[in-house]
């Protein structure tokens, strides 16, 4: 259990921190992912991160058991949970695996918010539900190949042909786009008015003009299935468009990436804790100077550092994502979470593979596998530069 490992006064009956601020319901559905992803995930591990294959059947075995998408409504499928619980899941899937975490968190969030906050009851039907019980796949695509942070000027363009838009561009880095049923696709019918000029339109796999172009070999999280996409001349009916009109779908972007940033949180501290509990590992039965490493005082001083961040880490995230919960504007706190859980990880993954020493930098040591993993995560999603820049001007500076 992660809690004896980080506070064995637990067992002198000294309240743990993170009980204290989780529910019932939170503890509940935490003890049970946590098995699960034990038990069907971690197996699954070494041979996707080897292949760069994804496993694909997790999907429906997570979407059957209410796991993959537990924040929305029991009705449509979901676990009728919150954000809480979002960031619980995120937490423990990225403590098992970083590449496996984002496949399934990206379902989660990214393919899945917009459908859900701003999709017409036809859209839920046949794209939401379906992916929330994992018989469909969803990706996101936002980034460009000349367009990351500066989203508004996005060059992807949907023209309005009677009853279709017909969409040409090119998205990259897009997490799930070589397995994905549908895409949500980012694109501007008008732009001259930029950020007001975006809308986002779902593709269809198989919709003539849409092709995986490119499959991309990554040097960290590479379980998680990544893919260049193209739009040429693509066809799609006009009512595979998010949104009730034209030019909704800055808000619609943002909206759904604020959210993301609170996930963050949990991903970097799921990352964080394992390379923690490896660490403590690892201290412990190396032995130099004729006792384990853990012994000399400036190992146990790193440990120190790294629980007393990870605790922070973990509890920011569940109070801005309780604040969210209750519809309270995060804009500020979410980038927050981003910026401080992103930068603190690498601290963290630099102390452990300095801990390591050697052996750190071996492949069949699984620390080097977080270190590359976790440094992905001060860019994505918005860099951290990004996040200073929202957080700034929040703050009114
Ligand atoms: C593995 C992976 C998975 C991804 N998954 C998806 C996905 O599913 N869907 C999707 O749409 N995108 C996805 N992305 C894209 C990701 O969100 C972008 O990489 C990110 O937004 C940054 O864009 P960029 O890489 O083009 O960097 P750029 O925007 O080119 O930035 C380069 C550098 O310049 C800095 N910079 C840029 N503008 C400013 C500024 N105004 N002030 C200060 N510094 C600045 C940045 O902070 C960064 O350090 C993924 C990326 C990766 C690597």
């Amino acid at each position: 259990m992660i809690s004896r490992i980080f506070y064995p006064q637990e067992e002198k009956g000294i309240e743990l921190m993170m009980d204290f601020e989780l529910t019932e319901e939170n503890r509940i559905f935490r003890d049970a992912i946590r098995e699960f992803a034990r038990k069907e995930i971690a197996p699954l591990v070494d041979q996707a991160e080897e292949t760069g294959v994804f496993p694909r059947q997790l999907f429906r075995k997570m979407g059957e058991q209410g796991f993959l998408c537990p924040r929305y409504p029991l009705e449509l499928g979901g676990g009728g949970g919150d954000k809480v619980t979002e960031c619980i899941l995120v937490e423990e899937l990225n403590r098992i695996n970083s590449g496996i975490g984002a496949a399934l968190m990206a379902q989660a969030g990214l393919a899945t918010q917009p459908l859900y906050r701003y999709g017409s009851d036809a859209q839920k039907e046949k794209f939401l539900v379906p992916a929330i019980k994992g018989e469909k796949i969803g990706s996101f695509a936002l980034t460009e190949p000349n367009v990351g942070s500066d989203a508004a000027s996005l060059q992807t363009r949907a023209v309005r042909d009677g009853d279709s838009y017909v969409i040409n561009g090119t998205k990259m880095f897009i997490t799930n786009g070589p397995i994905c049923d549908y895409v949500i696709v980012a694109a501007s019918t008008n732009p001259a008015k930029k950020a007001e000029g975006i809308s986002l339109f779902i593709v269809e796999k198989g919709t003539p003009g849409f092709q995986v172009s490119k499959k991309l070999n990554k040097v960290g999280n590479r379980s998680a299935e990544t893919a260049e996409l193209v739009f040429e001349d693509c066809r799609i009916p006009a009512e595979n468009m998010i949104g009730t009109s034209e030019g909704r779908g800055f808000n619609q972007i943002a909206d759904t990436l604020l959210s993301g940033r609170i996930t963050y949180g949990a991903r970097c501290t799921g990352t964080a804790q394992a390379a923690y509990e490896l660490t403590v590992q690892y201290a412990k039965e190396r032995v130099q100077f004729g006792k384990p490493i853990i012994q000399f005082q400036n190992t146990r001083f790193k440990l120190a550092e790294m629980a007393t961040y990870i605790d922070i880490m973990r509890s920011y995230t569940h109070r801005v994502a309780r604040m969210y919960d209750h519809g309270i504007n995060v804009r500020k706190e979410a980038s927050m979470v981003k910026l401080f859980t992103a930068e603190t990880l690498q601290t963290i993954l630099s102390y452990s593979m300095q801990i390591h020493g050697g052996y750190g930098y071996m492949m069949e040591y699984p620390i080097q596998r977080h270190w590359r993993d976790g440094r992905l995560y001060t860019v994505t999603e918005g860099t951290s530069e990004i996040q200073r820049l929202v957080i700034g001007k929040e703050l009114g500076l």
